[in-house]
Protein backbone atom coordinates (compact mmCIF):
# COMPACT_ATOMS: atom_id res chain seq x y z
CA UNK A 1 0.00 0.00 0.00
CA UNK A 2 1.23 3.35 -0.71
CA UNK A 3 2.26 5.97 1.90
CA UNK A 4 -0.64 7.42 3.68
CA UNK A 5 -1.47 8.22 7.04
CA UNK A 6 -3.84 6.49 8.60
CA UNK A 7 -5.79 9.06 10.53
CA UNK A 8 -7.71 11.87 9.21
CA UNK A 9 -8.01 16.21 10.37
CA UNK A 10 -10.58 16.90 12.71
CA UNK A 11 -8.62 20.24 14.19
CA UNK A 12 -6.11 22.30 12.17
CA UNK A 13 -4.02 25.04 13.44
CA UNK A 14 -2.60 27.73 10.59
CA UNK A 15 1.36 28.02 10.38
CA UNK A 16 3.12 31.38 9.57
CA UNK A 17 4.17 32.09 6.61
CA UNK A 18 6.59 34.55 6.37
CA UNK A 19 8.75 37.06 3.64
CA UNK A 20 12.67 36.04 3.68
CA UNK A 21 13.21 39.69 4.88
CA UNK A 22 11.00 38.52 8.34
CA UNK A 23 13.06 35.76 8.80
CA UNK A 24 16.05 37.40 8.20
CA UNK A 25 14.94 39.89 10.87
CA UNK A 26 13.95 36.90 13.31
CA UNK A 27 17.22 35.36 12.45
CA UNK A 28 19.36 38.83 13.54
CA UNK A 29 17.25 39.01 16.76
CA UNK A 30 17.68 35.81 17.60
CA UNK A 31 21.33 36.17 17.53
CA UNK A 32 21.47 33.39 15.02
CA UNK A 33 20.39 31.33 17.41
CA UNK A 34 17.42 28.52 16.45
CA UNK A 35 16.28 28.13 20.01
CA UNK A 36 15.87 31.82 20.11
CA UNK A 37 13.00 31.86 17.60
CA UNK A 38 9.27 32.51 18.72
CA UNK A 39 6.98 29.96 17.23
CA UNK A 40 5.00 32.98 15.70
CA UNK A 41 8.16 33.09 13.08
CA UNK A 42 8.05 29.43 12.54
CA UNK A 43 6.83 27.89 9.52
CA UNK A 44 7.81 23.88 10.04
CA UNK A 45 9.23 23.47 13.69
CA UNK A 46 11.98 20.02 13.51
CA UNK A 47 13.63 21.30 16.24
CA UNK A 48 12.17 18.32 18.20
CA UNK A 49 9.59 14.81 18.50
CA UNK A 50 9.35 15.69 22.03
CA UNK A 51 5.90 17.04 23.67
CA UNK A 52 5.16 17.87 19.86
CA UNK A 53 2.68 15.57 18.83
CA UNK A 54 -0.86 15.92 17.66
CA UNK A 55 -3.37 14.25 20.21
CA UNK A 56 -6.05 11.92 18.82
CA UNK A 57 -9.92 12.59 19.58
CA UNK A 58 -9.79 9.76 21.89
CA UNK A 59 -6.82 11.09 24.04
CA UNK A 60 -8.37 14.51 24.05
CA UNK A 61 -12.14 12.95 25.06
CA UNK A 62 -9.71 10.86 27.94
CA UNK A 63 -8.64 13.73 29.14
CA UNK A 64 -11.78 15.46 29.38
CA UNK A 65 -12.54 12.36 32.35
CA UNK A 66 -9.31 12.95 34.58
CA UNK A 67 -9.63 12.14 37.61
CA UNK A 68 -8.19 15.13 40.04
CA UNK A 69 -8.11 12.50 42.99
CA UNK A 70 -4.96 13.43 45.03
CA UNK A 71 -4.38 9.97 45.99
CA UNK A 72 -5.83 7.34 44.39
CA UNK A 73 -6.78 9.04 41.39
CA UNK A 74 -9.32 6.45 38.92
CA UNK A 75 -7.02 8.27 36.10
CA UNK A 76 -3.90 6.68 38.06
CA UNK A 77 -5.15 2.86 38.01
CA UNK A 78 -6.14 3.02 34.39
CA UNK A 79 -2.54 4.89 33.40
CA UNK A 80 -1.01 1.58 35.86
CA UNK A 81 -2.75 -0.97 33.84
CA UNK A 82 -1.69 -0.16 30.61
CA UNK A 83 1.81 0.48 31.57
CA UNK A 84 1.70 -2.74 33.85
CA UNK A 85 0.38 -4.43 30.24
CA UNK A 86 3.30 -2.76 27.92
CA UNK A 87 6.11 -3.30 30.57
CA UNK A 88 4.79 -5.96 33.18
CA UNK A 89 7.09 -4.12 36.08
CA UNK A 90 5.33 -4.84 39.43
CA UNK A 91 6.16 -1.26 40.41
CA UNK A 92 5.49 2.02 38.08
CA UNK A 93 6.08 5.41 39.41
CA UNK A 94 4.42 8.40 36.91
CA UNK A 95 6.66 11.39 36.42
CA UNK A 96 6.25 14.51 35.12
CA UNK A 97 8.77 13.66 32.42
CA UNK A 98 12.02 11.54 31.51
CA UNK A 99 14.96 13.67 33.21
CA UNK A 100 12.46 13.09 36.88
CA UNK A 101 12.74 9.49 36.92
CA UNK A 102 16.52 9.40 35.66
CA UNK A 103 17.63 11.59 38.76
CA UNK A 104 15.35 9.24 41.04
CA UNK A 105 16.56 6.23 39.59
CA UNK A 106 20.50 7.42 39.62
CA UNK A 107 20.53 8.84 43.27
CA UNK A 108 18.78 5.36 44.67
CA UNK A 109 21.45 3.17 42.40
CA UNK A 110 24.52 5.09 42.13
CA UNK A 111 27.44 5.01 44.82
CA UNK A 112 29.73 7.81 44.22
CA UNK A 113 32.54 6.99 41.40
CA UNK A 114 30.91 4.21 39.96
CA UNK A 115 30.33 3.66 36.44
CA UNK A 116 27.15 3.76 34.33
CA UNK A 117 27.29 1.97 30.63
CA UNK A 118 25.38 2.84 28.41
CA UNK A 119 25.04 2.29 24.24
CA UNK A 120 24.83 6.10 24.70
CA UNK A 121 23.58 8.22 27.19
CA UNK A 122 21.21 11.03 26.09
CA UNK A 123 22.31 14.56 27.33
CA UNK A 124 20.16 14.65 30.45
CA UNK A 125 20.90 10.82 31.44
CA UNK A 126 24.23 11.86 31.33
CA UNK A 127 23.83 14.95 33.49
CA UNK A 128 21.75 12.90 36.00
CA UNK A 129 24.54 9.93 36.05
CA UNK A 130 27.17 12.94 36.96
CA UNK A 131 25.11 14.36 40.04
CA UNK A 132 24.59 11.85 41.16
CA UNK A 133 28.32 10.91 41.55
CA UNK A 134 28.83 8.36 38.95
CA UNK A 135 30.48 7.98 35.78
CA UNK A 136 28.76 7.87 32.48
CA UNK A 137 30.89 5.79 29.63
CA UNK A 138 29.18 5.56 25.92
CA UNK A 139 30.42 2.24 24.43
CA UNK A 140 28.49 2.17 21.12
CA UNK A 141 28.97 -0.89 18.47
CA UNK A 142 31.51 -0.42 15.65
CA UNK A 143 28.95 -0.03 13.11
CA UNK A 144 27.70 3.28 14.51
CA UNK A 145 30.93 5.53 13.43
CA UNK A 146 30.20 4.88 9.96
CA UNK A 147 27.51 6.90 8.88
CA UNK A 148 26.83 5.85 5.35
CA UNK A 149 26.60 1.93 6.08
CA UNK A 150 23.38 0.57 6.54
CA UNK A 151 23.50 -1.69 9.11
CA UNK A 152 20.47 -2.49 10.51
CA UNK A 153 21.16 -1.77 14.40
CA UNK A 154 23.71 0.50 14.69
CA UNK A 155 21.77 1.89 18.06
CA UNK A 156 23.45 -1.52 19.25
CA UNK A 157 26.02 -1.58 22.19
CA UNK A 158 29.33 -3.20 21.82
CA UNK A 159 29.77 -6.48 23.95
CA UNK A 160 32.96 -6.88 24.31
CA UNK A 161 33.82 -3.38 24.91
CA UNK A 162 30.79 -3.74 27.73
CA UNK A 163 32.29 -7.24 28.67
CA UNK A 164 35.38 -5.31 29.36
CA UNK A 165 34.11 -2.66 31.61
CA UNK A 166 32.21 -5.26 33.85
CA UNK A 167 35.26 -7.37 34.50
CA UNK A 168 37.60 -3.75 34.61
CA UNK A 169 38.97 -2.28 37.56
CA UNK A 170 35.82 0.19 37.91
CA UNK A 171 32.85 -0.93 39.31
CA UNK A 172 30.16 -0.77 37.46
CA UNK A 173 26.46 0.37 38.92
CA UNK A 174 24.02 -0.08 36.43
CA UNK A 175 23.71 -0.59 32.44
CA UNK A 176 21.49 1.59 30.28
CA UNK A 177 20.92 0.99 27.18
CA UNK A 178 18.83 4.05 25.42
CA UNK A 179 16.12 2.28 22.33
CA UNK A 180 15.92 3.96 19.93
CA UNK A 181 19.88 5.38 20.56
CA UNK A 182 18.68 8.93 20.30
CA UNK A 183 22.37 10.50 20.73
CA UNK A 184 23.49 8.01 18.34
CA UNK A 185 21.62 8.94 15.86
CA UNK A 186 18.11 7.80 16.19
CA UNK A 187 19.23 4.02 15.14
CA UNK A 188 17.69 1.06 16.64
CA UNK A 189 18.84 -1.89 19.12
CA UNK A 190 18.41 -5.00 18.24
CA UNK A 191 16.66 -7.99 20.53
CA UNK A 192 19.89 -10.04 20.33
CA UNK A 193 22.09 -7.50 21.25
CA UNK A 194 19.76 -6.75 24.62
CA UNK A 195 19.85 -10.47 25.27
CA UNK A 196 23.36 -10.25 25.42
CA UNK A 197 23.63 -7.12 27.81
CA UNK A 198 20.72 -9.30 30.04
CA UNK A 199 23.23 -12.09 29.97
CA UNK A 200 26.37 -9.90 30.60
CA UNK A 201 24.67 -7.87 33.25
CA UNK A 202 23.32 -10.99 34.83
CA UNK A 203 26.77 -12.80 35.14
CA UNK A 204 28.55 -9.91 36.92
CA UNK A 205 25.25 -9.05 39.21
CA UNK A 206 25.27 -5.35 37.91
CA UNK A 207 21.44 -4.06 37.61
CA UNK A 208 20.05 -3.55 33.74
CA UNK A 209 17.86 -0.40 32.84
CA UNK A 210 15.99 0.42 29.58
CA UNK A 211 15.87 4.20 28.53
CA UNK A 212 12.53 3.97 26.55
CA UNK A 213 11.54 7.21 25.60
CA UNK A 214 10.95 5.32 21.45
CA UNK A 215 10.18 1.59 22.93
CA UNK A 216 7.63 1.58 20.27
CA UNK A 217 9.57 2.90 17.21
CA UNK A 218 12.55 0.59 18.46
CA UNK A 219 10.34 -2.77 18.49
CA UNK A 220 8.86 -1.10 15.26
CA UNK A 221 12.41 -1.44 13.57
CA UNK A 222 12.76 -4.99 14.93
CA UNK A 223 9.45 -5.75 13.25
CA UNK A 224 11.16 -5.06 9.94
CA UNK A 225 14.63 -5.77 9.98
CA UNK A 226 15.33 -8.41 13.03
CA UNK A 227 15.11 -12.28 11.61
CA UNK A 228 13.05 -14.10 13.81
CA UNK A 229 10.45 -11.10 15.36
CA UNK A 230 9.01 -10.26 11.81
CA UNK A 231 5.58 -12.06 12.91
CA UNK A 232 5.34 -10.54 16.48
CA UNK A 233 3.32 -7.36 16.90
CA UNK A 234 4.99 -4.11 17.87
CA UNK A 235 3.22 -4.09 21.89
CA UNK A 236 4.72 -8.25 21.56
CA UNK A 237 8.09 -7.12 20.73
CA UNK A 238 8.07 -3.98 23.90
CA UNK A 239 7.04 -6.44 26.16
CA UNK A 240 10.01 -8.85 25.38
CA UNK A 241 12.04 -5.91 25.48
CA UNK A 242 11.18 -4.74 28.79
CA UNK A 243 11.37 -8.15 30.23
CA UNK A 244 14.86 -8.85 29.19
CA UNK A 245 15.80 -5.63 32.09
CA UNK A 246 14.95 -5.30 35.68
CA UNK A 247 13.27 -1.39 35.23
CA UNK A 248 12.64 1.34 32.85
CA UNK A 249 13.06 5.05 32.76
CA UNK A 250 10.74 6.59 29.77
CA UNK A 251 10.33 9.89 28.71
CA UNK A 252 6.47 10.01 27.63
CA UNK A 253 6.66 13.25 25.49
CA UNK A 254 7.71 10.83 22.43
CA UNK A 255 6.10 7.68 22.39
CA UNK A 256 3.15 8.37 24.48
CA UNK A 257 2.27 11.10 21.93
CA UNK A 258 1.61 13.11 24.77
CA UNK A 259 2.99 16.86 25.56
CA UNK A 260 4.58 15.59 29.24
CA UNK A 261 4.63 12.71 31.02
CA UNK A 262 7.20 10.04 32.08
CA UNK A 263 7.44 7.24 34.20
CA UNK A 264 10.35 4.99 36.24
CA UNK A 265 9.17 1.11 36.23
CA UNK A 266 11.12 -1.47 38.44
CA UNK A 267 11.20 -4.80 39.63
CA UNK A 268 13.13 -4.85 42.75
CA UNK A 269 11.06 -4.19 45.80
CA UNK A 270 13.83 -1.87 47.84
CA UNK A 271 14.45 0.03 44.61
CA UNK A 272 11.26 0.46 44.92
CA UNK A 273 10.73 1.69 47.94
CA UNK A 274 13.77 3.83 48.00
CA UNK A 275 12.27 5.90 44.65
CA UNK A 276 9.29 5.95 45.75
CA UNK A 277 10.42 8.14 48.77
CA UNK A 278 12.36 10.56 46.71
CA UNK A 279 9.18 10.70 44.02
CA UNK A 280 6.67 11.63 47.31
CA UNK A 281 9.64 14.12 48.41
CA UNK A 282 10.58 15.72 44.76
CA UNK A 283 7.39 14.88 42.49
CA UNK A 284 4.33 14.29 44.32
CA UNK A 285 2.88 11.12 45.74
CA UNK A 286 2.88 8.26 44.10
CA UNK A 287 -0.11 8.22 42.16
CA UNK A 288 -0.21 11.41 40.23
CA UNK A 289 4.07 12.20 40.69
CA UNK A 290 3.93 15.34 39.23
CA UNK A 291 1.02 14.77 36.15
CA UNK A 292 -2.31 15.97 36.58
CA UNK A 293 -5.48 13.10 36.08
CA UNK A 294 -5.94 14.29 32.73
CA UNK A 295 -2.60 14.13 31.69
CA UNK A 296 -2.60 10.52 33.28
CA UNK A 297 -5.77 9.22 30.91
CA UNK A 298 -4.29 11.11 27.79
CA UNK A 299 -0.77 9.04 28.24
CA UNK A 300 -3.04 6.17 28.81
CA UNK A 301 -4.68 6.03 25.72
CA UNK A 302 -1.22 7.47 23.76
CA UNK A 303 0.45 4.28 24.86
CA UNK A 304 -2.62 2.20 23.26
CA UNK A 305 -2.71 4.38 19.90
CA UNK A 306 1.53 4.33 19.61
CA UNK A 307 1.79 0.64 19.22
CA UNK A 308 -0.70 0.25 16.07
CA UNK A 309 0.98 -1.09 13.38
CA UNK A 310 -0.58 0.84 10.88
CA UNK A 311 0.46 3.99 13.06
CA UNK A 312 4.52 2.96 13.33
CA UNK A 313 4.36 2.14 9.39
CA UNK A 314 3.24 5.68 8.25
CA UNK A 315 5.46 6.95 10.54
CA UNK A 316 8.54 5.12 9.44
CA UNK A 317 7.79 5.09 5.88
CA UNK A 318 7.29 9.42 6.10
CA UNK A 319 10.50 9.62 7.75
CA UNK A 320 12.06 7.25 5.56
CA UNK A 321 10.46 9.24 2.42
CA UNK A 322 11.77 12.52 3.60
CA UNK A 323 15.14 11.03 3.40
CA UNK A 324 15.12 9.57 -0.43
CA UNK A 325 13.64 12.71 -1.33
CA UNK A 326 16.70 14.72 0.74
CA UNK A 327 18.99 12.62 -0.71
CA UNK A 328 17.99 12.71 -4.36
CA UNK A 329 18.16 16.28 -3.87
CA UNK A 330 22.35 15.70 -3.18
CA UNK A 331 22.26 16.19 0.42
CA UNK A 332 23.77 12.91 2.59
CA UNK A 333 21.84 11.88 5.51
CA UNK A 334 22.95 9.24 8.12
CA UNK A 335 22.31 5.85 6.99
CA UNK A 336 19.76 4.06 7.29
CA UNK A 337 16.79 6.58 7.96
CA UNK A 338 15.35 5.57 11.56
CA UNK A 339 12.18 6.78 12.94
CA UNK A 340 12.17 10.01 14.90
CA UNK A 341 14.52 11.94 13.09
CA UNK A 342 16.60 12.52 10.25
CA UNK A 343 20.49 13.59 10.03
CA UNK A 344 21.61 15.72 7.40
CA UNK A 345 25.01 15.64 7.09
CA UNK A 346 26.69 19.24 6.90
CA UNK A 347 30.06 18.88 6.61
CA UNK A 348 29.65 16.76 3.31
CA UNK A 349 27.87 19.66 1.90
CA UNK A 350 29.33 22.78 2.98
CA UNK A 351 32.85 21.91 2.21
CA UNK A 352 33.90 25.61 1.97
CA UNK A 353 33.51 25.75 6.23
CA UNK A 354 35.94 24.35 8.45
CA UNK A 355 34.43 23.11 11.42
CA UNK A 356 35.63 26.75 13.45
CA UNK A 357 32.82 28.22 11.19
CA UNK A 358 30.36 25.25 12.72
CA UNK A 359 28.96 24.09 9.03
CA UNK A 360 25.96 22.24 11.02
CA UNK A 361 25.15 25.55 12.44
CA UNK A 362 25.12 27.17 9.10
CA UNK A 363 23.49 24.93 7.59
CA UNK A 364 20.11 24.89 10.15
CA UNK A 365 20.30 28.72 9.94
CA UNK A 366 19.99 28.31 6.58
CA UNK A 367 17.04 26.32 6.50
CA UNK A 368 15.00 28.91 8.38
CA UNK A 369 16.25 31.93 6.73
CA UNK A 370 15.40 29.50 3.20
CA UNK A 371 12.20 28.06 4.19
CA UNK A 372 11.04 28.65 7.60
CA UNK A 373 12.27 25.32 8.52
CA UNK A 374 13.63 25.38 12.29
CA UNK A 375 15.99 22.33 13.66
CA UNK A 376 19.45 22.31 14.97
CA UNK A 377 22.79 21.11 14.57
CA UNK A 378 24.80 18.13 16.14
CA UNK A 379 28.88 19.20 15.53
CA UNK A 380 31.01 21.67 16.37
CA UNK A 381 28.59 24.46 18.49
CA UNK A 382 27.07 21.56 20.52
CA UNK A 383 29.98 19.69 20.84
CA UNK A 384 33.16 20.74 20.42
CA UNK A 385 35.87 22.51 22.41
CA UNK A 386 37.39 25.72 22.50
CA UNK A 387 39.48 28.02 24.75
CA UNK A 388 39.21 31.17 26.63
CA UNK A 389 39.67 33.17 23.84
CA UNK A 390 37.17 31.02 21.49
CA UNK A 391 39.95 29.26 19.55
CA UNK A 392 38.86 26.02 18.31
CA UNK A 393 40.33 23.18 20.39
CA UNK A 394 38.93 19.87 19.48
CA UNK A 395 35.66 19.92 16.47
CA UNK A 396 32.52 17.29 16.67
CA UNK A 397 33.29 14.11 15.18
CA UNK A 398 30.85 14.95 12.59
CA UNK A 399 29.16 18.37 11.17
CA UNK A 400 25.38 17.34 11.23
CA UNK A 401 21.84 18.57 11.47
CA UNK A 402 19.22 17.36 12.75
CA UNK A 403 15.37 17.51 11.21
CA UNK A 404 13.38 15.41 14.41
CA UNK A 405 9.89 14.91 13.23
CA UNK A 406 6.82 15.92 15.58
CA UNK A 407 4.47 12.90 15.33
CA UNK A 408 1.12 12.85 13.53
CA UNK A 409 1.15 17.00 13.21
CA UNK A 410 3.05 17.21 9.69
CA UNK A 411 1.31 15.54 6.06
CA UNK A 412 3.18 14.53 2.95
CA UNK A 413 3.35 18.16 1.25
CA UNK A 414 4.92 19.31 4.80
CA UNK A 415 7.63 17.16 4.01
CA UNK A 416 7.46 17.79 -0.11
CA UNK A 417 8.03 21.01 0.99
CA UNK A 418 11.41 20.57 3.56
CA UNK A 419 13.01 18.59 1.03
CA UNK A 420 12.31 21.17 -1.63
CA UNK A 421 14.20 23.88 0.72
CA UNK A 422 16.60 21.92 1.33
CA UNK A 423 17.53 20.81 -1.87
CA UNK A 424 17.45 24.50 -3.08
CA UNK A 425 20.19 25.47 -0.59
CA UNK A 426 22.32 22.40 -2.05
CA UNK A 427 22.47 23.69 -5.43
CA UNK A 428 24.64 26.41 -4.59
CA UNK A 429 26.25 25.21 -1.26
CA UNK A 430 29.41 27.44 -1.40
CA UNK A 431 26.30 30.78 -0.29
CA UNK A 432 25.69 29.43 2.77
CA UNK A 433 27.93 31.98 5.22
CA UNK A 434 29.73 30.33 8.04
CA UNK A 435 29.59 31.61 11.83
CA UNK A 436 31.34 33.09 14.24
CA UNK A 437 31.10 33.30 18.19
CA UNK A 438 29.25 36.60 19.80
CA UNK A 439 28.85 35.60 22.75
CA UNK A 440 28.18 31.88 24.81
CA UNK A 441 28.07 30.77 28.32
CA UNK A 442 30.17 28.24 29.71
CA UNK A 443 27.94 25.37 29.89
CA UNK A 444 25.33 23.92 27.42
CA UNK A 445 26.03 27.19 25.02
CA UNK A 446 23.85 25.83 22.25
CA UNK A 447 20.60 26.33 23.87
CA UNK A 448 22.02 30.36 24.77
CA UNK A 449 25.02 31.60 22.82
CA UNK A 450 24.93 34.13 19.71
CA UNK A 451 26.89 33.94 16.87
CA UNK A 452 27.11 36.28 13.72
CA UNK A 453 27.66 35.01 10.04
CA UNK A 454 30.65 35.82 8.15
CA UNK A 455 30.10 37.87 5.23
CA UNK A 456 32.83 37.37 2.79
C1 LIG B 1 13.76 12.95 25.85
C2 LIG B 1 14.65 11.90 26.37
C3 LIG B 1 14.99 11.84 27.73
C4 LIG B 1 14.56 12.88 28.73
O1 LIG B 1 13.20 12.94 28.83
P1 LIG B 1 12.39 14.29 29.16
O2 LIG B 1 10.98 13.86 29.14
O3 LIG B 1 12.75 15.28 28.10
O4 LIG B 1 12.86 14.73 30.51
C5 LIG B 1 15.79 10.79 28.13
N1 LIG B 1 16.26 9.88 27.28
C6 LIG B 1 15.96 9.92 25.97
C7 LIG B 1 16.48 8.86 25.06
C8 LIG B 1 15.15 10.93 25.47
O5 LIG B 1 14.89 10.98 24.16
Amino acid sequence: MPLMEPYRVKVVEPIPILTRADREAAMARAGYNPFNLRADEITIDLLSDSGTGALSAAQQAAGAIGDETYAGSASWFRFREVVDELTGYPHIFPVHQGRAAERILFNALLEPGQLCVSNTHFDTTRANVLLAGGKPVDLPCAAAADLDSDHPFKGDIDLDALRAALEGPESVGVVVMTITNNGGGGQPVSMANLTAVRDLCREHGVPFFLDAARFAENAWLVVQREPGWSDKTPAEVARAAFELADGAVASLKKDAIAHIGGFLALRDPELAAQCELVLIATEGFRTYGGLAGRDLEMLAQGLREVVDPRYLAARAAATRYLGDLIKAAGVSIVEPAGIHALYLNAGRLLTHLPPAQYPGHALATELYLAGGIRCAELGTLYLGEEDENGVLLKAAPYELVRLAIPRRVYTQSHLEYVAEVVGEIAKNPERVPGYRMVSAPKLLRHFNCRVEPIRA
